[in-house]
């Protein structure tokens, strides 16, 4: 049979877990061929593994998205072993939520190293190829956070705001190149995202509002992604903002 992303090569950044696991495993039903990127190597041997015993093409490719030497390499061994490139998503992040007052700064700046500028430096490497191909689709994971900032939040609120302003400028730059931009925002979704959380009250105060209504699942954003890598050249799904229907 016959899936509308048979021949396309997609690159997922954060595939060891959460939306990022969910989104390989969409676009590898959809027929792409998927690179796999993120820290935890076992983690992605084994959804690779799963992959290929349904037929599937998959890469394993450990990044860090915070060295950029790592992140040249993920975007060149993808391309290399594919030989092409036309998914690239962006979606490792970490929220590591605290007052202000109270921050460790280092939590500032791994917060801006992995959802931003790894975001940035991963868009960068790939643009070339995509240039080349004059085709190709950056996702780029953000979240209602990028819309709406709120208490405890700030540094994520910083990154995600910064996700935004990146990708409509960037859509501005390529999208008469063929190259497409979808910035996805998701709300809450039940992932081990809040189990990283430093400050125990803003921990608290996530875990009981995730447990006060019915999140999204991971697999509800992997088909918002599907959705808008699926759609014919000349239709760009620009934005996509999803929240439970619970979430106020
Ligand atoms: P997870 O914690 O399950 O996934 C985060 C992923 O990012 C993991 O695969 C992790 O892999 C990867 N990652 C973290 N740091 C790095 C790094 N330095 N280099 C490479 N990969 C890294 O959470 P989610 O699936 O929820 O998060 C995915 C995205 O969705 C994030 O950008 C998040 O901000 C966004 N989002 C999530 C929401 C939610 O409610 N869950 C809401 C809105 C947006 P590893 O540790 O193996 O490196």
């Amino acid at each position: 049979s016959s899936e509308a992303l048979d021949g396309s090569v997609a690159l997922v950044t954060g595939a060891s877990s959460g939306i990022g696991e969910a989104t390989v495993k969409a676009l590898a039903e959809e027929g792409a061929s998927v690179a796999l990127a993120a820290r935890r190597e076992p983690q992605l041997r084994d959804l690779a593994d799963r992959i290929e015993a349904e037929g599937g093409d998959a890469l394993v490719v450990p990044t860090d998205v915070t060295d950029e030497s790592d992140v040249q390499e993920m975007i060149e061994t993808t391309h290399e072993e594919f030989g092409r490139l036309d998914i690239l998503v962006n979606n490792a992040g970490v929220m590591l939520l605290e007052p202000v007052e109270h921050a460790d700064t280092d939590n500032f700046q791994q917060m801006v190293e992995v959802n931003l500028l790894g975001l940035m430096n991963a868009t960068h490497a790939a643009l070339p190829i995509l240039q080349e191909q004059g085709q190709g689709h950056i996702v780029n994971v953000s979240s209602v956070a990028g819309r709406q900032a709120s208490t405890n939040a700030s540094g994520y609120n910083a990154t995600k705001f910064g996700v935004n302003g990146f990708t409509e400028a960037l859509r501005q730059e390529i999208t008469q190149d063929g190259i497409r931009t979808t910035l996805i925002e998701p709300g809450v979704v039940d992932t081990e995202l809040q189990e990283h959380i430093p400050n125990e009250s803003a921990k608290e105060s996530i875990e009981e509002w995730v447990e006060s209504m019915n999140p999204l699942t991971s697999e509800d954003i992997a088909r918002s992604i599907q959705y808008a890598v699926t759609q014919p050249q000349h239709v760009s799904v620009n934005e996509i903002l999803i929240r439970p229907t619970q979430q106020q």
